[in-house]
């Protein structure tokens, strides 16, 4: 057996200790939902949550997380700049970082892509559809033209992202807007992917699709385990110099 992808769900977990619409849909919390649905032999799974110590992601764990996983809405704030600066620092040496919904307005996912990633949004509960518009890409084997969401919040745009390295899937909404909604970067040596549904009202993360998503979406952004490059001085030279005169 090839060896596991080490995969962190990191989670917030605060709407659903303080919201019973939330902790009826999410009794576990949001992190254990996905970790249930992507649970496979291929994948070792730990989650991490906001308010344990170091937010769950101390030097130790990041260095053994071959792809995390971020949700994160009504705390963005109480995250710690030393901690998002940890998660940086494993994404530009490789680690796989996968931002779910209101993820974009994260610390993290703002200085990974230095702009606001400011969008419109809704809580209309307004029927998705997400169309494919990379057939054939790894993140969406498996999914076919479209799949549909029957309730999510709306995000609208314009998103204020940098234009992204692969745009995978865009969704339309029923009152009319369409999103950038499966984008992909690369960052130093770490490949990012964005990904739009998971409002915590809606069961989102028991949608097969959504998890079929997420679960390529692991695969993709697990580092290669090739060597890293070498920066700096560079000494000595592969091949002799003739002296110039
Ligand atoms: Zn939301």
């Amino acid at each position: 057996m090839n060896k596991q992808i080490q995969v962190t769900i990191w989670n917030e977990y605060r709407h659903e200790l303080s919201n019973e619409v939330v902790k009826g849909i999410y009794p576990k919390g949001m992190h254990q939902a996905i970790a249930d649905g992507i649970s496979c032999d291929q994948f070792a799974i730990q989650t991490a949550t906001l308010d344990e110590p170091e937010h769950g992601l101390t030097e130790e764990k990041l260095k053994n997380t071959d792809v995390l996983i971020w949700w994160g809405h009504m705390a963005h704030g109480d995250v710690q700049d030393e901690i998002v600066e940890r998660v940086q620092k494993r994404v530009l040496e490789g680690m796989g970082l996968i931002v779910l919904h209101s993820g974009h307005f994260s610390k993290i996912f703002k200085k990974l892509m230095g702009t606001s990633c400011d969008l419109k949004w809704r809580e209309s509960g307004d029927k998705e559809r997400l169309w494919v518009v990379s057939p054939g890409h790894p993140i969406v084997q498996g999914i076919g033209e479209y799949f549909e969401l029957e309730q999510e919040e709306m995000y609208g745009e314009h998103f204020d992202i940098p234009e992204p390295d692969e745009l995978v899937l865009v969704s339309w909404f029923e009152g009319g807007e369409v999103f950038r909604s499966g984008c992909c970067y690369k960052r130093g040596l770490g490949k990012i992917f964005y990904f739009r549904p998971g409002h915590e009202t809606f069961p989102t993360y028991y949608n097969e699709n959504v998890l079929r998503v997420i679960a390529n979406a692991v695969h993709w952004a697990a580092p290669t385990g090739d060597t890293p490059p070498r920066y700096g001085h560079f000494i000595p030279s592969l091949e002799p110099i003739k002296e110039k005169g």
